[in-house]
């Protein structure tokens, strides 16, 4: 049981949720957890290492002979070191965003990162977001959401951004890994963010969260 209050943000590549989050976990007050960026930190030390993102064992061993440590910054943002490096530079790189989804089916990987991110509300309440926080990480959480877009919004998103990412090519391999893969945890609010802008998105979560009679900060 989560003590404090998660709100839960999934969605597939580039749908705009690492924003959304970002800016509601500000007008709420709550810390921001990023799991995706836990995954891309992985990957960049396995692919920095040139240890194979595809052989478990390999990354088993890897894993085990790092020390990881997440905390937050200043401003409320989760932050990973892996044995005192910060990765934050490396994680949009075309090689990351090529194997994470490798690193991420990997069950090894998966147990140590849940564990960090379920510790990461002990202290405060938080927005996380990821791809099975709402259906695996928190799944008693009453505050779910499912942040989407069309293929052709995200695909141009990421244009826009200058990185490549097959991001059709992560969404297939993250829905359909056997642990916890990407789906639409069944009591998610999804959001289709195609045609919204973040503050848009954001105002949506926000009557809904209404709703559902969470007490929220004065003005908001
Ligand atoms: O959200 P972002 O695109 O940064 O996530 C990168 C990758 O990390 C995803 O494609 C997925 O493979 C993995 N991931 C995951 N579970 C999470 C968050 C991210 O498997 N909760």
């Amino acid at each position: 049981m989560a003590a404090h209050i998660v709100i839960a943000i999934d969605g597939p590549a580039a749908s705009g949720k690492s924003s959304v989050a970002r800016a509601l976990a500000r007008r709420l007050r709550y810390r921001y957890v990023n799991t995706g960026a836990m995954y891309r930190a992985v990957t960049w030390l396995a692919v920095s290492r040139h240890v194979d993102p595809k052989n478990a064992d390999a990354v088993h061993l890897l894993l085990d002979a790092t020390r990881i440590e997440c905390g937050f910054d200043a401003a409320g943002e989760s932050t990973i070191l892996l044995d005192g490096m910060d990765p934050t530079a490396h994680l949009s790189d075309g090689a990351v965003n090529a194997s994470v989804s490798s690193i991420a089916s990997i069950p090894d990987v998966r147990r140590t990162l849940v564990a960090i991110q379920r510790a990461s509300c002990t202290e405060s309440d938080v927005v996380m977001e990821g791809r099975d926080i709402g259906s695996a990480v928190f799944p008693e959480t009453p505050y779910k959401f499912y942040i989407d877009a069309t293929l052709e919004v995200r695909a141009a998103r990421r244009q826009k951004q200058g990185v490549a990412d097959k991001i059709e090519a992560r969404d297939k391999q993250d829905s359909t890994r056997p642990m916890s893969p990407l789906i639409i945890a069944e009591d998610a609010h999804v959001v289709d963010s195609s045609h919204l802008t973040i503050d848009g998105v954001v105002g949506e979560i926000i009557g809904r969260l209404k709703l559902k009679n969470l007490a929220l900060p004065e003005g908001i």
